[in-house]
């Protein structure tokens, strides 16, 4: 059973109907596919495939190129659309995602041929014998996406997927299914071949339909519940997975951090995007040292906010983007302040304005046995633990399911990097928060609940394509020492030349 806000689904005509959470008002309708709308999809996409693998890097590029133009000529459209369709501010949807999707398109157009270069070398024991490796694309991929980046995260997959020489079949979220429809009518302006890139609305049963149909492999950005869902289903048939999950991210600042830039960075890690961000910050420990007056000044900013509708008032803090993310929130405040949590500004929902607005909130005496410590509340809620020293930071820091990214915030860069090793995440960023989800060439991936695989980077670029090995020798030989027939002497032979090669350290003499 998919559950989903009610009023954004009218089952009974299998269709989306899409609202502004800001204000109310319909944003757009999308049909939810089934799986025999997916199955066809597929058949397409596989059939589709095969040509546009076999152009050059070169020749796929330049479809990256126009898009890139075309986005960069439609921002001002297409970003209105995002902020309509989250709740987002005008200026998040141009920083969070127009500006790293040209960043992703760009980096991947030039750079998938060198990052997907056959690999060729001499083994270091088998000296008669040469490897390559190439890289091939997976095939037909599939892509689910959810809602919270709802241009910029299903764009940079499918940017790498294509690139990789995949097609590629876009299942985005029911609650941004416009966003999604407008990545696909980017590519289809930007000429790209019919069937290459497909965009599949609905809501978890097309996701579901999707995981169970002929494709070859699934990247899942969204929720720990339905990721272990997916990796159920993709185990089931051995089908590769992608998994790039929630997030508790903790931020670690230290008695020597630098004062302003750390109080600025929490107030924008916390808040931004409404806090619906994977890696904001959903939890700050602070050095007793500095902390009455961190925490004063955090508080200053946050009540400096300006929460509401983009267009109609200046804002810097949008609603949320669904009921459900409103009642997650509002759950978890209120758990929290029942078990003695303070809010020493905000707490509530804003009820004056229309859609789901909800106060920005800094939150004092927190502690383990609140949910809004141990679950990720995806929410303008900004809890803050005062600690002892970095040791204790980085204990509770670690005391979590999730591992995506952290911060460290410090004057002493070498410091900084002592103390983010030792915190379990697949990304610790110094003096800064969130945003290497903006650079391509930066891999993204939590370690724990937070996921498994890769997106972005060289690593993230691989995991779309399949590799394949091929082994030969230099020289023609009419037989290799350890095949028939065997021996005493064969037998004292090779464990002489195993001491030699790996005991009396020789191997760089032969
Ligand atoms: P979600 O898991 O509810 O939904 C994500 C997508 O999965 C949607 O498109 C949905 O329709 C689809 N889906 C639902 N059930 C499915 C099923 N059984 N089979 C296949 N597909 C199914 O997540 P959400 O609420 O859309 O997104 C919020 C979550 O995403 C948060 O936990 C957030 O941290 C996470 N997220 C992670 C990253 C990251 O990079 N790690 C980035 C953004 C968001």
């Amino acid at each position: 059973m998919y559950t989903t806000d009610t009023q954004m689904l009218r089952m009974a005509t299998r269709e989306i109907i899409s609202i502004n959470p800001a204000t109310m008002a319909e944003v757009g309708r999308a049909p939810i596919l089934s799986a025999a709308d997916v199955n066809l999809a597929v058949a397409k996409a596989r059939s589709a495939q095969p040509a546009w693998a076999a152009l050059s890097f070169e020749e796929r590029a330049r479809y990256m190129f126009k898009a890139k133009d075309l986005l960069l000529d439609r921002q001002d459209e297409i970003c209105e659309l995002i902020s309509r369709e989250v709740g987002k501010p005008m200026v998040e949807a141009m920083v969070g995602e127009v500006l790293p999707v040209a960043n992703l398109m760009d980096y991947f157009a030039r750079e998938s041929a060198k990052l997907l270069r056959d690999e060729q070398f001499t083994l270091s024991v088998f000296r008669n014998k040469k490897s390559r490796i190439s890289f091939h694309p997976v095939g037909a991929v599939g892509i689910i996406s959810p809602w919270n980046y709802p241009f910029s995260i299903p764009t940079g997959e499918v940017v790498m997927g294509l690139m990789a020489g995949n097609a590629v079949l876009l299942k985005p979220s029911e609650y941004t299914p416009m966003a999604g429809l407008k990545i696909g009518e980017l590519f289809r302006a930007a000429g790209l071949p019919d069937g290459i890139l497909q965009v599949l609305t609905g809501d978890g049963s097309t996701g579901a339909a999707l995981v169970e149909s002929a494709i070859d492999k699934i990247f899942f950005t969204g929720s720990v519940r339905t990721g272990k869902t997916i990796a159920e289903a993709a185990a089931r048939r051995l089908m590769p997975f992608v998994l790039e999950l929630g997030g508790k991210d903790a931020m670690i600042v230290c008695g020597d951090a630098p004062f302003q830039r750390a109080v600025n960075g929490a107030v924008w890690g916390a808040f931004t995007n409404c806090g619906q961000a994977c890696a904001s910050v959903e939890r700050l420990y602070v050095a007793e040292y500095i902390a009455e007056r961190f925490i004063n000044a955090v508080v200053e900013k946050t009540k400096s906010l300006r929460v509401g509708i983009d267009g109609e008032q200046q804002q810097d803090v949008g609603s949320l983007t669904n009921a459900r993310q409103l009642r997650i929130v509002t759950e978890h405040v209120n758990d929290a302040i029942a078990k003695g949590a303070k809010a020493l500004t905000g707490g509530k929902r804003i009820t004056s304005l229309p859609g789901y607005f909800f106060e920005p909130t800094v939150l004092v005496n927190v502690n383990n046995s609140m949910r809004v410590m141990q679950e990720e509340t995806f929410g303008p809620v900004l809890p803050i633990v005062v600690v002892k020293d970095e040791a204790e930071a980085i204990r509770e820091a670690n005391r979590s399911n999730y591992g995506l990214l952290a911060s460290v915030w410090t004057k002493d860069t070498k410091r900084g990097k002592q103390i983010a090793a030792q915190v379990e995440a697949g990304t610790v960023i110094i003096n800064d928060v969130m945003y290497t989800h903006g650079a391509a060439e930066t891999p993204w991936f939590g370690v724990k609940e937070s996921g498994f695989g890769v997106t972005h980077s060289k690593h993230g670029l691989r995991e779309f394509v399949q590799m394949k090995h091929i082994n030969w020798d230099v020289l023609p030989m009419k037989t290799n020492p350890w095949w028939y027939p065997y021996s005493e002497k064969k037998r004292r032979d090779f464990k002489l030349l195993a001491k030699v090669l790996h005991k009396w350290g020789l191997k760089k003499w032969i």
